[in-house]
């Protein structure tokens, strides 16, 4: 098993080590009758654009094509025609935060143990539209277009006996690949044209929905006089910095919303995670109590966010280990390497050796924090964070400060591979 935050490409030694792994057990410790793998389904690494259709494959040379794969998928996967054909089951979570981990492995394990007694014969099929992003992100908190086509999926599923599975993914629009962008899966009992087309109405659902949000991101200044407005003694508000999301690939050291918080200085500010190697390496050496002067944050690329100059005091070091015990990922232990609580002013801030998207209250709790005792409480996410800070909130502000990887238009970023025309590039 290996994950990592979302970044650039995989480098092709790591890819060789995993892929190299997970081949050798099933040519070397085999025979099996059927193969079940968790993926994520948008990894590109430096030497295959389609990384997991190159597992798919390099798995399916050693297995030959009579043993059943199934895969489970994240609803952010960027679903190829390469991934469809090689395996016999794909099923993507259905949720955004993704809180159906279990139910989506236990259907595609379901499908398997049927595909290897023999009961069905299941085949995969995709469609995509001329678009790299709708669906809202996949979000499936408020009514919406994720909602909505999840419906007309279960539909069509109930309709059509035929008909094992279906998943309707988001996509991960930030992979500069061909076939990026929202796709609709489903996995039938045998092939027929007629599911192809069901799948096609499935994406023109999502093209009819394109331009639907149920968020509106808003500016740090609109974001400060919210703050300003907050009643004493309400539960936390609780604040997304949306453009620097280490979960979509942001660098996690963007500065601009913590820039401001320090500003306003409002007693009960709490910020996870800095991405600051350098600065937790310097609390460390400090120790705790000790006042320290440093250049925060804004180091990977100052554009999106100069370094910040700080005077705080380190209130606590840790060794940046932590294990989520929220509704999205419990049980999941992460090493954030040497971490630290520098407070500047009213905001105590958690800095991290590693980049994690703060989705779980553990990011603060490990630390000593209590984010439901806060006045505000600061996240690097753009939505898995609702699923443990939603509930502790009086208020929920999704702030695009502007700069960062992960802010809103894509049409700020370069895209070199991506088919054209597709929206939001070409076509509105
Ligand atoms: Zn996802």
């Amino acid at each position: 098993m290996a994950d990592a935050t979302p970044s650039g490409p995989v480098s092709d030694e790591a890819f060789r080590t995993i892929c190299g792994e997970i081949v050798a057990a099933a040519r070397d410790e085999g025979p099996f009758d059927g193969v079940l793998l968790n993926l994520h389904g948008a990894m590109v690494a430096e030497h295959h654009d389609d990384g997991e259709g190159a597992v798919l494959g390099a798995l399916r040379e050693v297995l030959g094509p009579g043993v059943p794969i199934a895969a489970t998928l994240d609803l952010h996967a960027n679903v190829t025609d390469e991934m469809a054909r090689l395996a016999d089951i794909l099923v993507s979570y259905r949720t955004y935060p993704h809180v159906d981990l279990y139910e989506v492995g236990t259907e595609a394990a379901d499908l398997l143990a049927r595909a290897m007694a023999g009961e069905i014969r299941p085949h995969t099929c995709v469609a995509r539209g001329a678009m790299i992003f709708a669906l809202d992100h996949g979000r499936t908190t408020a009514p919406g277009p994720m909602l909505e086509v999840l419906d007309l999926a279960a539909r069509a599923k109930a309709a059509n006996p035929a008909i094992l599975s279906i998943s309707i993914n988001a996509g991960f629009s930030r992979a500069d690949i061909e076939q990026c962008g929202p796709s609709a899966v489903i996995v039938s009992d045998g092939d027929a044209p007629a599911l192809r087309e069901i799948a096609a109405d499935l994406v023109d659902a999502m093209w009819q929905r394109r331009h639907q949000q149920t968020v509106q991101t808003i500016d740090i200044g609109q974001a400060m006089r919210r703050i300003a407005r907050r009643a004493p003694g309400a539960k936390p508000t609780v604040i997304a910095d949306f453009a620097d999301n280490p979960g979509g690939g942001g660098y996690g050291d963007a500065t601009g919303l913590l820039g401001a918080l320090i500003e306003a200085d409002i007693p009960g500010t709490v910020f996870a995670t800095m991405f600051d190697p350098h600065v937790a390496s310097q609390c460390h050496h400090a120790g705790v109590g000790a006042t320290l002067s440093a250049e925060l944050g804004g180091k990977i690329d100052p554009a999106l966010g100069a370094p910040l100059a700080v005077t705080g005091r380190v209130e606590r070091l840790t060794d940046g280990r932590l294990i989520y015990d929220g509704p999205r990922g419990k049980g999941i232990s992460i090493e954030m390497g040497p971490s630290a609580v520098l407070a500047i002013g009213n905001v105590r801030v958690v800095l991290a050796s590693r980049r994690f998207q703060a989705l779980d209250r553990q990011f603060f709790l490990h630390a000593g924090i209590d984010p439901a005792a806060q006045a505000v409480v600061a996240v690097k996410s753009a939505q898995h964070f609702h699923a443990a800070f939603g509930p502790i909130s009086s208020e929920v502000l999704v702030v695009d400060a502007g700069a960062g990887l992960t802010s809103d238009d894509l049409r700020k970023l370069s895209y070199n591979k991506v088919r054209r025309p597709v929206f939001p590039l070409d076509l509105d």
